[in-house]
């Protein structure tokens, strides 16, 4: 008897009209190229790639409208029809009434953190971001790591390892004083942690108690869709409601937000700095003609900010993320046939591996992730990036590397990028050296820049 179909399946939500190519190359090449670029995969030429998970940032295909929209950019130096554009947009999706552009997410944390914070603050957040934490300081706060314990352990299962421990942030207003915290610092998916969300009660929790303390909330919106999405698929109450409505509920907790258009936009370059408050809003204004350009493009051409437009159309479509996060979860669910340890669940954008385990012979100042990263290159030319001693740097007052629970490798995947046959290929390498995994050495630091070392630092073999 025929077997009954299920249909349960579901296909990108579009077709290829334009394609790209990309090499192949061989295991001496990858060898040679790999040794020069001091075994850090930031520093791989990306000719020398073969598929590039290293990230999802400014890596996305682009729609045809999208494209359209980059023959409509409106150049004029001040007050660029595109902006006026972008800006109802950012109103409709985001629900902030004031809005400055930015080149990048970067910029906007820069200003933010100048603006809201003085020497000697503490910012409070769901685990630190890289740039976004070094702003911060830079600007003379103490990040302090308020996410759940969950996040920190890759085995644990729960549905929101983004959320914010009530009793951690409790614990440091009552220590430090709440005079002393400018702001909380939220941001979901967690990318550290493995692209972890947080729910909407968490959220209205820990809203209620920086109220009580007069505390603002702000929101690293950058992967805010990916964070609506679980919410509708994991949170009681959620199924029914749309992901545009998910993310204005959740942005209308916050007196502010920063986006890297890089990301949900679906664009290749852009930032956005929006809020609510006219005050922070006039200061911001003014900050940006000094560092981006004048406030009607902040950095931006006319095109980048059309693009921009209309990637917030098309990223609060369903089909869209569901496709997206559908990846990453197939992706996931071809490691588990092998065994192969990684981040669980499944995150939003990206599969963190989990180095520790994979290469568990490895002490960790011989920098397992980066190890792993560059043996998968080596193997097939898949490139993904170390998220572990390299990426947490070192403690700013005794000078010593910080060395982070979680050491991992992060394969993340550009919007609209691969297909399943890339997925399948990648997993097949990763299997081959994670069968390999006890003849692999680990590396020496040889250089090491001040800032973000993991974008430039460079190693040896051992
Ligand atoms: C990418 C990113 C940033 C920084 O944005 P850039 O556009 O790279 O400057 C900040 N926060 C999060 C969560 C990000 O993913």
């Amino acid at each position: 008897m025929a077997k009954k179909v299920i249909k349960k399946s579901w296909a990108e939500p579009f077709k290829i009209k334009v394609v790209e190519p990309i090499k192949m190359t061989t295991r001496e090449h990858r060898e040679r190229a790999i040794k020069t670029a001091g075994y850090n995969t930031f520093l791989l030429e990306s000719e020398d790639v073969y598929i590039d998970l290293l990230t999802d940032s400014g890596t996305n295909a682009m729609s045809d409208r999208q494209w359209a929209g980059m023959m409509v950019g409106d150049e004029a130096y001040a007050g660029s029809r595109n902006f006026y554009h972008l800006w109802n947009n950012v109103k409709k999706y985001y629900g902030m009434p004031y809005f400055v552009p930015t080149h990048q997410g970067r910029a906007a944390e820069h200003m933010i953190s100048q603006i809201l914070i003085k020497e000697g603050d503490y910012i409070p957040g769901n685990m630190y971001f890289t740039t976004t934490r070094l702003h911060q300081e830079l600007a003379g706060a103490t990040f302090v790591d308020v996410i759940v314990d969950e996040a920190h352990n890759p085995t644990n299962e729960k549905p929101f390892k983004g959320n914010i421990d009530l009793k951690k942030l409790k614990a440091l207003i009552n220590k430090v004083g709440a005079k002393k915290i400018p702001y909380v610092s939220m941001a979901g998916p967690v990318n550290m942690a493995g692209g972890q969300p947080f729910s909407m009660k968490n959220l209205k929790d820990v809203y209620k108690l920086c109220q009580s303390h007069k505390i603002k909330l702000w929101f690293d919106a950058t992967r805010a869709v990916e964070n609506a999405y679980f919410i509708k698929m994991r949170e009681r109450g959620y199924a029914k409601k749309t992901i545009a409505a998910i993310l204005k509920e959740m942005c209308s907790y916050f007196e502010g937000i920063w986006v890297s258009a890089k990301k949900d936009l679906m664009v290749n370059i852009g930032g956005i700095l929006a809020t609510k408050n006219k005050k922070f809003f006039e200061k911001a204004r003014n900050m940006v003609v000094v560092y981006e350009g004048l406030h009607t493009y902040g950095g931006l051409a006319g095109r980048d900010m059309e693009a921009m437009a209309i990637g917030l159309d098309e990223m609060v479509e369903f089909d869209n993320i569901r496709a997206r996060i559908g990846q990453v979860e197939y992706f996931g669910a071809e490691l588990d046939k092998y065994g192969v340890p990684y981040v669980r669940p499944v995150g939003g954008h990206a599969i963190f591996l989990d180095a520790k385990k994979i290469l568990s012979h490895l002490p960790q100042d011989q920098f397992p992730a980066q190890t792993l990263a560059a043996e998968l290159y080596l193997d097939s030319g898949v490139r993904g990036m170390e998220r572990g001693v390299v990426s947490a740097g070192r403690d700013q007052k005794t000078g010593e590397h910080r060395f982070p629970k979680l050491e991992l490798v992060r394969l993340t995947f550009p919007r609209r990028v691969y297909t399943q046959a890339h997925i399948d290929v990648a997993v097949e390498s990763i299997v081959a050296v994670y069968q390999n995994r006890k003849n692999i050495t680990g590396l020496k630091m040889i250089y090491e820049p001040e800032y973000l070392r993991f974008f430039q630092g460079r190693f040896e073999k051992l």
